[in-house]
Formats: structure tokens, sequence, C-alpha cells
């Protein structure tokens, strides 16, 4: 390592989820037969009405700087999104997009938190919460949630967490890694314990709203009113309309907050593509139904996965109600070898199933879990079936 590097930098831990993706990637240009269920990217193509929108917007000249906080018309776009989706209520200039929802979050964390500041994070946690936070010199708290819980943790486990350095909660729902999703009831107990502690606020990520089995309509944690003013809403186009390419995020949140984040934002990247902006528009605003195309597809697969994990022993998993990921228990392998190699956590689990199954799955360390890995179904149904034979033959030969 060069040693004239911050030491903000080295101490850095590289994106778990980016960095089994650039090795799988490596592995196949070599030749070898991975099958890479690591990223987290929906393996659709963004919807025709969005794609002519970006093409339109070439040829009408939107090629040029935008505000900071996206183009008036995203902004309201977005508003009436909220509205018509979450039943939310923000002005156009309490929305900031941004160059995909992980800018949005590294926007929020960076505009609140002071050094020795406290975060919690509802663990399993997306990787790069626990990064960003440690970027802005926060002091991540992990609240462990556990499999029989469905991997949710209460609003009394997390209250006995909250102290007075406490100052941020992240948490995704539905979740990445765990596609758990949090019920109406459940958010809004959260609602009315949060509301106690009017300094805590909370990013609340949604970017797997669409992406829900469960029936129920997405509730937002926003559309509490006694926190309302706690909380900053994250989402993006990525998830629910196959658009990860395009880098398009954003947030609503309190005034003082978007605004904040405007600044950062102007000094660090200015606004984000003005062609995937007016993208966005379409997206907002246009036709929902190759968004539920995909989620039946989704969830064909998650049935199938699940059916599949079930019949592999020693495998625990609970059933995701959301997103596109099974973060399943693996423990009951730990100490076992074969070959001469020993597994003896998540990370061994991995670089073993890599190595002797040739599937890319990502360590669930990475998550702030110690016994779990995480297999994205955003993949066919037939490489889903591979996948599983080979864990299933790789996990055999562990004794
Ligand atoms: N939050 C969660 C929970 C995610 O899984 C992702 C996916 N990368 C993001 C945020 C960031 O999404 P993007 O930057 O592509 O909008
Ligand atoms: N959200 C995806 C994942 O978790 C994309 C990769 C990333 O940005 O971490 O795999």
């Amino acid at each position: 390592m060069n040693q004239s590097l911050s030491t903000r930098i080295t101490q850095m831990q590289e994106s778990a989820t980016l960095k089994m993706a650039k090795t799988s990637r490596e592995l196949k240009a070599q030749g070898h037969d991975i099958i890479d269920l690591s990223i987290g990217e929906p393996d659709f193509d963004t919807p025709e009405h969005i794609k002519i929108a970006a093409k339109n917007a070439i040829d009408q000249g939107y090629t040029h700087y935008t505000p900071v906080s996206g183009y008036p018309e995203l902004r309201k776009a977005i508003a009436i999104k909220l509205k018509r989706d979450n039943d939310l209520d923000y002005t156009p200039d309490q929305i900031v997009v941004s160059t995909g929802a992980k800018q949005s979050i590294a926007n929020v964390i960076l505009s609140l938190i002071n050094p020795g500041d406290e975060v919690l994070l509802p663990a399993p946690y997306w990787v790069s919460y626990s990064a960003i936070a440690d970027l802005a010199e926060g002091k991540s708290i992990e609240v462990h949630a556990s499999i029989e819980n469905d991997f949710k943790v209460t609003p009394a486990q997390l209250e006995s967490h909250i102290s007075s350095k406490t100052k941020l909660i992240v948490f995704s729902s539905p979740c990445n890694p765990t596609g758990s999703v949090y019920s109406k009831d459940e958010l809004s107990a959260l609602a009315k314990m949060l509301a106690k502690h009017p300094t805590v606020y909370v990013i609340c990520d949604e970017i797997y709203e669409f992406i829900n089995y469960t029936g129920q309509r997405h509730t937002s944690l926003a559309q509490f009113p006694e926190v309302k003013d706690q909380v900053i809403t994250v989402n993006g186009f990525s998830k629910g309309f196959a658009m990860t390419g395009w880098r398009l995020g954003y947030i609503a949140a309190p005034l003082w907050i978007a605004q904040a984040c405007d600044k950062m934002q102007g000094q660090i990247t200015s606004g984000t593509c003005s062609i995937a902006q007016m993208a966005g528009v379409a997206a907002a605003t246009g036709d929902m139904q190759p968004t539920y195309d995909m989620v039946t597809e989704f969830r064909k697969r998650r049935d199938l996965v699940y059916k599949m994990l079930n019949e592999i022993p020693g495998i625990k998993t609970n059933l995701p109600d959301g997103a596109f990921y099974f973060f399943f228990d693996v423990s009951a392998f730990f100490g076992k070898s074969y070959n001469g190699f020993t597994v003896n956590n998540p990370e061994d689990m991995s670089t073993y199933l890599l190595k002797e199954g040739l599937i890319a799955l990502v360590n669930g360390e990475a998550f702030g879990d110690k016994k779990c890995i995480r297999l994205s179904y955003a993949a066919s149904q037939e490489k889903l079936i591979t996948v599983c034979q080979r864990l299933k033959d790789a996990l055999a030969k562990l004794k």
C-alpha cells in the first residue's frame, strides 16, 4: 500500500459486493465457468419507454450541467410519485437527486455525522452503510437481529442502544441482504419509539420498495407524522426500474437536510447525468407494468430458490418477503474441511464455494453477520437451478 495515502482510504473496507463481482468477472475472463450471484442488480433490461425518453433527451439538448439537486421536472415527478405510492407530502425543494442511492446515503451521513456520533445499524445491513459512517468518523453500532425473528429488530431492542451520542439509524425495508420487510404495524411501533428521541434521525432506505411479495402496499416510515421530521427517505431507480447503470437515486427529507445535501453534492459531483434524469421522469410518471412483470418473475425465483435451499442439509434460511436476496445460515459447516481447506467463517465459505462450487456469493461478515452468506437471485431460473445444485454438491464434500 502506498505510504502517502490517507488513513481515511487505507482504513476503508473495499465494498464486498463489488469486490466479489470483480473477482468473478476476472475468473470468467480467464475461462472459469463461474456463475455470479454476488452483485444485486436486476438482470432485466431497462423498460423501453424509459430508454426512449433518454434518447429524446439527447436529441432535445438535455446535455448541459443540471441544477445540483436535479431538474425541477424530475423533482416534481418524484414528489408526485411519493404522494402516489407512499402517501408522502414533499415539495420538490425537499428532494435531492443524486448519482445513485449510494451517493444519496453518503450525502446524508456526511451532512449529519460529526466524529464520534453514534450510528445504529440494525444488522444484517447493506455493506456500504458502515463504510460511509466510518468515512464520516461516526461510530457504527450494530444491533443484531436473528434469523428466528426474520432478521428484524424490535423497537425495544433499538431503543436499548440509543444514548446521548446517537445521531442516526440506517436501515432498509425491504432489506438488503435479508429480504425482510417491516410491516405497517412494526413501522408504526418503531415510529412511536423514535418520536420519544427527536434528536435521532433515521435513513429509511426504500430502494427495493416495488420488489415486495407481501401483497401489502409498501409502507414508508415517514408516513407516520410523529417522526416525519426525523426521517430521510432514500430511494432510487436502480432496482424497481432495472436502471443500475444509469446512476439515479434521491432523498426526500426535511428542508434543512436537503439543503445540506445539495451543498455537499455541489462540491463533489454536481447534479447527476442530465440524460439519466430525463429517463427518471419517464420512469417516475410512466407505465409500471414492466416493473410488475419483473416482480412476478422475481417471486417465482424466490419460491424456486427457497424450495431448493430447504433441500440442502445444513442450510438454514428465512423466507424473504422482498428484494432479491437470500441470506442463509451456513454455520453448520464451520470447522469442516475438504481437500485441505477448512471453512471456519462466512468469508472462508464464500472462498470455498467460489473455488470448489464455481459460484460467487457474498460473505455475510460484510453485512454485519457471522453465520450467513448472501445469494442474489436476480438471475435466470436455469442459472439458479445450476447454482443450487453446485451449492449442494460443494457443501456435501465438507466433512
Ligand atoms: N441501498 C441498498 C439497500 C442497495 O441494495 C443499493 C444497491 N446498490 C443501494 C442503496 C444503492 O443503489 P444505487 O446507488 O444503485 O441507486
Ligand atoms: N446493491 C447491490 C448489492 O448489494 C449493488 C452493489 C453495491 O453497490 O453494493 O449487491
